[in-house]
């Protein structure tokens, strides 16, 4: 799999850096979070990285649907995934809302949210790729944990739905074998990092691959026999450790990395 450069891994880059990043690196894709995009301006954007010849593996994130306004941002995201070429735009589809612990009400509000949204993203021929988040996260960010969840969602929505899976989020999950080949050309997108054994911080203490647990070569195998056609890896590592380094030596590891631990 050829790599993509999730614009997170390298935080404290502008996107036009990024983008000159993965050009000076060799590095094919890129995948901009929505807060570089807004600050180069969609429009810009769009240019720079068609001009660079990148192929933008995902947008990150649309989602949230349990907060207010969800429904106005998500259409905003998906006109931006279209503008700049974007082969998903990520859902991160939200955790419970403040002072609630009402969980069946929050996982309706997310799939509500979705069938609302997915007659745009169809138009726009945006495919929306719900991203199930490690169950830690489940009070906050996503209660959307699983991927034998994402695909139940994905069977009601149909058409123009898939999925991103994240080895960080899916690798201790017993059922993963299945739900992969389950899955099959609804992958949308092949997220990258490691699971380190003594992590920090289940958010902000990712490693690069190789640097923890996940056998992800034995993941990528999986997604690719399952049908998986991105051909992309994509590198997301939110990691304070790793921001604290210089971005181009982050990348020059990460290249070391990709052909033995990816
Ligand atoms: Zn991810």
């Amino acid at each position: 799999m050829r790599l993509s450069l999730n614009t997170v891994t390298t935080k404290c880059w502008t996107l036009a850096q990024c983008i000159e990043g993965c050009a000076r690196h060799g590095i094919p894709g890129i995948a901009p979070w929505r807060d570089v995009l807004h600050a180069m301006g969609t429009e810009a954007a769009a240019r720079h990285i068609r001009d660079a010849g990148l192929t933008v593996t995902g947008l990150c994130r649309g989602g949230m649907f349990t907060s207010p306004g969800a429904i106005e941002d998500n259409r905003r995201a998906i006109a931006e995934a279209h503008a700049i070429g974007a082969r998903c735009l990520v859902m991160v589809c939200g955790g419970l809302p403040p002072g609630s612990k009402d969980l069946a009400g929050a996982r309706a509000a997310v799939r509500d949210g979705l069938h609302a949204i997915m007659p745009e993203a169809r138009a726009a021929g945006v495919t929306i790729a719900l991203e199930p988040l490690h169950p830690m996260t489940c009070a906050d960010r996503s209660v959307l944990s699983t991927l034998g969840q994402a695909l139940d969602l994905c069977d009601e929505l149909g058409e123009g739905s898939g999925v991103a899976l994240d080895v960080y989020h899916v690798w201790w999950d017993p059922d993963l074998p299945r739900q992969v080949a389950r899955a099959g050309r609804r992958i949308a997108a092949f997220h990258v990092c490691d699971w380190k054994v003594r992590t920090t911080d289940t958010v902000f203490d990712r490693g690069l691959p190789g640097e923890g647990v996940i056998d992800i070569p034995a993941i990528r195998r999986m997604t690719v026999e399952a049908g998986y056609a991105g051909g992309f890896a994509e590198v997301e590592i939110l990691s304070h450790r790793w921001w604290a380094e210089a971005p181009d030596l982050v990348l020059d590891e990460i290249k070391k990395r990709h052909a033995t631990a990816i």
